[in-house]
């Protein structure tokens, strides 16, 4: 497929954007820990190279107030303009445009006192605010400005002044965070002012030959949000104002409607998205899981927007303009829309990182890792995400690979992960290592069975990432006819009965309930049903677009009971960020949870297990075990016998830290040391 509408350059007038690929904004933390701008130059200028047409920063608060959190960066004093120039210039030599974000977070910030339209506390930040007095509004709009020029002083290419999520110009908004009755509030011409007057002021400053970009909320997914019309009048107003293009952001952050995790269908926002582009002159950016080029094609093509965001989709690979623009569609990286390492290490307060992509904001650490060129030959046994990022990164690396499987297929467990309800992008990260396996000449040995004797004196080194085997609980009864495994499950090998016990609720128990509640997800989430299931009014006349008919989940096909031995409440090691989602869908599907138990047997009146002491029986055709993992080692066992030197990663190395994350993270790091 080719991309004309894409890769098309965009004239904003005093200056041209080369395609229509944004990097969005992300908060990665870099700020926060040492050689802050080094690492963002490395960041920044990976992307820029990979020939993003636009690159956003991460927050700058204009001041101390408006930080995300406490130590997070404050731009209000030319002493940090050198230090800037260090991130801007390095975009700039690899032919990249830079805009710094302007965030001011109000009522969200992390911090001993927030500040607020009002002294209405976040659902997400229960801090009661301090109400801005007229002259500190007047203030923040003078910071708004002020920091703008000091983006302007560093070399950027202009400023988005962020005002949607939920921060701090959105909550002078709407009726939900203002109950003003100044000029500020009351009216929404008066509550539209804020906005405007930062606009204004902004322009005034920076001139005309600087990108003003304004991230519009398109949609608010929270009560007593804007309505679609207003949204519109808005637009209206800040583009007579002097905005030179509007970015766009999807609900609040409180907003109890997913928004960006893999189980919003992708694109599923672009009418929140139309709704601007068709009712403005100047170019609007589409956002929120955008992930693939043929999507971002259509959305452009289309008219729908000008230019689409991508920030998790950057992380996940820095070159994802490069490869468009070169025809390599095949070989990106794509985001699969798991916040696993990005947005759930932001917010339990570690550096973002990307599950598929465990080099994004470590580029320095990296490249210093990498010690030689490589010229071994290499066995890697096993093709589950850690022996593929283990080949992958030796054969990029210039070493021989030969990567042997026992199975017919590669993936591994992310064969397993594809199947589950809504879980479908992990196709893409095994279609992305397939496609890196053939670049770089890797021998792939499907159905092959290794041992000492056949790998004996032929490589120069051995990686066994031969993964995981479940974990069978010491249960009386455990090989009842009603017992399955979750492997059987999810392949399909066995169907569970109408009443179904989950043994465990890690990742693995709460997929299988998904998958037991809404069936086989074997194809791509679709974007009315979940626009239905989640109650949103695409027709955007409801305050906060919220259909007044509220959610409509669909009737479970199974009754389901999760159990767990743990005494608190189940899912608490889910995705800080997808483990809510989870939850409420399984919440409407009825689904019980049982924790502090102690499973007594199993036999043909079901499962007996006792809570408190007190015995309980629990009727139910099927019983599905999901308690976790052993590691796989057999082999590695035999070859280290037989004398042979390996090294062993990944869930054969240590089950407990089985997650994709972590293997596709250490099969890197050790093919970058062999
Ligand atoms: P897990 O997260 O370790 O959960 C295993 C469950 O089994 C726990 O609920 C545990 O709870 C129970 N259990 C453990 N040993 C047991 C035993 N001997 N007898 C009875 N119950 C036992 O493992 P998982 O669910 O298989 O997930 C594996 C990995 O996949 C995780 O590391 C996770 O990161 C990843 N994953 C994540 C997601 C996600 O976040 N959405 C989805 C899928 C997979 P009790 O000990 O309290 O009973
Ligand atoms: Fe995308 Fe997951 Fe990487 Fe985040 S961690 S950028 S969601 S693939």
């Amino acid at each position: 497929m080719s991309f004309p509408h894409l890769l098309r350059p965009l004239d904003l007038g005093f200056t041209t954007i080369k395609n229509r690929i944004m990097m969005g904004s992300m908060h990665t933390r870099m700020e926060l820990i040492d050689r802050t701008y080094e690492r963002l130059a490395a960041f920044y200028g990976e992307r820029a190279k990979g020939s993003a047409g636009l690159i956003v920063t991460g927050g700058y608060a204009p001041n101390e107030s408006g930080v995300i959190e406490a130590g997070a960066p404050v731009f209000d004093s030319e002493k940090d303009v050198p230090n800037h120039r260090i991130v801007t210039d390095r975009v700039h030599a690899e032919g990249g445009k830079i805009l710094m974000q302007v965030l001011h977070t109000g009522r969200n910030a992390k911090i001993d006192q927030p500040v607020g339209a009002s002294d209405i506390p976040s659902r997400i930040n229960p801090c009661t605010p301090h109400i801005l007095t007229s002259n500190e509004i007047e203030q923040t709009i003078e910071d708004f400005a002020q920091c703008s020029l000091l983006a302007k002083q560093a070399d950027y290419d202009g400023v988005e002044i962020m005002a949607s999520e939920g921060y701090l110009i959105n909550q002078m908004l709407v009726t939900r965070t203002n109950n003003r009755t100044d000029e500020w509030g009351g009216s929404y011409e008066n509550r539209m002012r804020f906005a405007i007057e930062i606009i204004r002021r902004v322009k005034e400053k920076v001139g005309d030959d600087f990108i003003i970009m304004y991230r519009i909320s398109a949609i608010d997914l929270v009560e007593d949000g804007c309505t679609g019309a207003e949204i519109i009048q808005l637009a209206k107003a800040l583009e007579k104002v002097g905005v030179t293009i509007f970015n766009t952001g999807i609900g609040w952050h409180e907003a109890r409607i997913p928004t960006i995790a893999y189980m919003v269908p992708r694109a599923a926002w672009r009418f929140a998205i139309r709704n601007i582009a068709e009712n403005v002159n100047i170019p609007v950016i589409a956002s929120n899981r955008i992930n693939t080029p043929e999507v971002a094609e259509d959305i452009v093509a289309s008219g729908d927007a000008a230019m689409v965001s991508m920030a998790r989709p950057m992380l996940a690979d820095p070159h994802f303009a490069r490869k468009v623009t070169n025809g390599e569609a095949n070989e990106i990286n794509t985001c699969i829309g798991c916040n696993q390492a990005c947005l759930d290490f932001i917010f339990t307060d570690r550096v973002a990182s990307c599950l598929v992509n465990p080099k994004a904001a470590r580029e320095l650490e990296f490249d210093e890792a990498v010690k030689n060129a490589g010229d071994k030959t290499i066995a890697v046994i096993g093709s589950g995400p850690a022996g593929l990022s283990a080949a992958c990164t030796a054969a990029e690396l210039g070493h021989t690979v030969t990567l042997f499987e026992a199975g017919s297929e590669i993936g591994g467990q992310l064969n397993l992960a594809k199947i589950v309800p809504d879980k479908t992008e992990f196709y893409e990260f095994i279609r992305y290592f397939d496609s890196q396996l053939k670049k770089y000449n890797v021998d792939i040995q499907l159905n092959t069975r290794v041992d000492a004797n056949t790998l004996g004196g032929q490589f120069d080194e051995v990686i066994v990432a031969t993964g995981i085997v479940p974990r069978t609980p010491d249960i009386p009864g455990i090989d009842h006819p009603s017992v399955m495994s979750y492997l059987d499950l999810l392949t399909g090998n066995v169907k569970a009965g109408k009443r179904v016990a989950v043994l465990g609720a890690g990742g693995i128990g709460f997929d299988v309930a998904v998958l037991l509640a809404h069936g086989k997800g074997d194809s791509a989430p679709d974007t009315d049903t979940f626009l239905l299931k989640w109650g949103v009014d695409t027709t955007m006349s409801e305050p906060g677009s919220l259909s007044r008919a509220g959610p409509c989940f669909p009737a479970p096909a199974h009754e389901i009971t999760m159990l767990q031995r743990k005494p608190k409440s189940l899912g608490r090691s889910l995705g800080l960020t997808s483990g809510w989602v989870l939850r409420a869908e399984l919440g409407a599907a009825g689904v019980h949870s049982v924790p502090g138990v102690t499973y007594q047997k199993i036999d043909d009146e079901g499962l007996h297990y006792s809570v408190n002491d007190e015995d309980k029986l629990l009727a139910v055709d099927s019983i599905v075990v999901c308690t976790g993992q052993d590691s796989d080692n057999a082999l590695y066992q035999e070859l280290t016998a037989s004398g042979l030197n390996c090294r062993l990663i990944g869930g054969a190395s240590e089950a407990k830290e089985l997650d994709a994350l972590a293997a596709v993270s250490q099969g890197m790091e050790v093919a970058a040391n062999l």
